[in-house]
């Protein structure tokens, strides 16, 4: 350490250890805390030794001969790749057996302990709150009912990481990298959408109009897609209006991390300085890996997330795009079956997904990729615009026609086709493998769920029917609400 250098000095790269610190204090609302509370020195010296440990555990999980070595000898391994954490203090970490006894003990030990407290400070926890607190009622009860559906689509650990963003940006059109498992299919990069006078007119008329219609949800979008961001070489500038209209600084995910190594690092600095905290960069190879370390400090991966796409790390790739494509190959070659087990998606939008270039729109949502949703999401509807006042017709009609706020007379109402039926004398189930809804209780229920399942009547046709039956027409329309809320209804 230098004895008399500003302590931000000590940190290669990396904005201000006092903006670090704004920026965590600004999710923790306890008066009293450690980032709060210790001095600049400390706080430095916390922040470098969280930061190592971070460095350490993604080198775990992404590097099998590291693992090895810890295992044989700690202290030569963490040497090696100069991490300046001593591993037994993360050990509930890298030997999980360890971390509940610790934590139900209240032992665990203080640096395994202030990681907990900075990965959650610095956790983008608003997103949400921004989605609930838009004025646009209808997007919230479209996107919740998407949220209800995937849920018994996919397996609880994948549904619960689909964020279910409103707006996602194509910024060019199609990838340079080419991953061999893209899930979404990026095409050849062939064109990019240039920061010219005209285009970021259109851009931030665009991002107003988009306040102005999705209000605070608006600004948990970000601008990637089947798309690199940093093939834009104007990226920077789209983000800064971004920031500047909606308030927000959005997140990057990026697998070209190192190919203009200053450019990445000032991103990151930028993002900071806005209070963007996550970023991302995938991470394609072990050498990757080391390329990444060796190019990055600790500190300044500290708020970046890897991911670690490398073969090593043995992450399970979405069975969706490329993927799909290659696994369904592979399959033909040996003459097995595709492993459709585990339905998958990768998409995490409930909302609008634009391209810039092509001046495209679609309404789109997570789903298991299959035949026709090959890139595990459906597409609602889909336009093309030259203005501003094309595009806010397109949205106009996408929010009428697929986003009521409850079901319409004229709506046929049937049950999606991947549920399964079962009736009972006070009601029915449907169900998937992954969730069971129960409507039970009420003797008219099981009358109305085999109306449902015949597929051909119209909410004021089974209302009326009920009627008849003496069941009026507000119970049958609360209990079809509920059923439409569950996202259970095809759509
Ligand atoms: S996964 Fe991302 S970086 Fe890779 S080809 Fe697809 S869009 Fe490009």
């Amino acid at each position: 350490m230098i004895a008399n250098a500003p302590v931000h000095l000590q940190h290669r790269g990396l904005v201000s250890l006092a903006l670090v610190r704004q920026l965590l204090s600004s999710t923790i609302e306890t008066e009293s805390h450690w980032i709060k509370d210790l001095s600049d020195r400390e706080f430095a010296a916390e922040f470098t030794r969280i930061a190592h440990a971070k460095s350490f555990m993604l080198r775990w999980q992404a590097d099998p001969d590291f693992r090895a070595q810890v295992s044989t000898d700690p202290a030569q391994a963490v040497a090696r790749y100069n991490l300046q954490v001593d591993p037994e203090e993360i050990k509930p970490f890298w030997a999980p057996e360890f971390l509940e006894p610790l934590r139900a003990s209240g032992k665990l030990p203080i640096l395994a302990q202030r990681c907990q407290d900075f990965i959650q400070a610095s956790e983008e926890r608003i997103c949400t709150d921004r989605i609930d607190t838009s004025h646009n009622r209808q997007y919230q009860a479209w996107r919740s009912r998407q949220i209800e559906r995937l849920s018994g689509q996919v397996s609880q650990f994948i549904a619960q990481g689909v964020m279910h963003a409103p707006l996602s940006f194509e910024l060019s059109k199609g990838c340079s990298v080419g991953c061999w498992f893209c899930s979404v299919s990026a095409p050849t990069l062939n064109d990019i959408f240039l920061y010219t006078p005209e285009n970021a007119r259109l851009w931030q008329d665009i991002l107003q109009l988009l306040k102005n219609v999705l209000g605070t949800a608006a600004a948990s979008g970000f601008c990637y897609w089947a798309t690199d961001p940093l093939d834009n070489p104007h990226y920077e500038q789209f983000l800064c209006d971004f920031h500047a209209i909606l308030g927000v600084f959005p997140q990057t995910t990026t697998a070209q991390s190192l190919k203009d190594i200053a450019r990445t690092k000032s991103l990151l600095k930028l993002a900071l300085e806005k209070g963007g905290k996550l970023n991302r960069f995938s991470i394609l190879s072990l050498k990757m890996f080391d390329r990444v370390s060796a190019a990055f400090t600790p500190e300044e991966l500290a708020f970046v997330g890897l991911v670690l796409q490398n073969q090593e790390a043995g992450m399970v790739k979405a069975n969706a795009g490329r993927m799909r494509d290659r696994n369904e190959h592979q399959a033909a070659k040996s003459n097995t079956a595709v492993d459709t087990s585990l339905p998958t998606t990768n998409a995490c939008v409930s909302g609008f997904l634009f391209n810039l270039v092509d001046r495209n729109v679609k309404l789109i949502s997570p789903c298991p990729a299959s035949e026709l949703w090959p890139h595990g999401y459906r597409v609602y509807a889909e336009g093309t615009f030259t203005t501003v006042a094309e595009l806010t017709d397109f949205l106009d009609r996408a929010i009428e026609t697929h986003m009521p706020l409850t079901l319409r007379s004229s709506d046929l109402l049937r049950f999606r086709s991947d549920l399964k039926y079962e009736e009972f004398e006070d009601g029915f189930h449907v169900s998937t493998r992954f969730l069971t809804l129960k409507f039970r209780n009420e003797a008219y229920l099981k009358q109305l769920g085999q109306m449902i399942l015949q597929g051909d009547k119209t909410v004021a046709q089974i209302t009326s029917l009920f009627n008849i039956l003496g069941v009026n027409e507000v119970t049958t329309l609360a209990a079809l609400n509920l059923m439409f809320a569950k996202g259970i209804f095809e759509d």
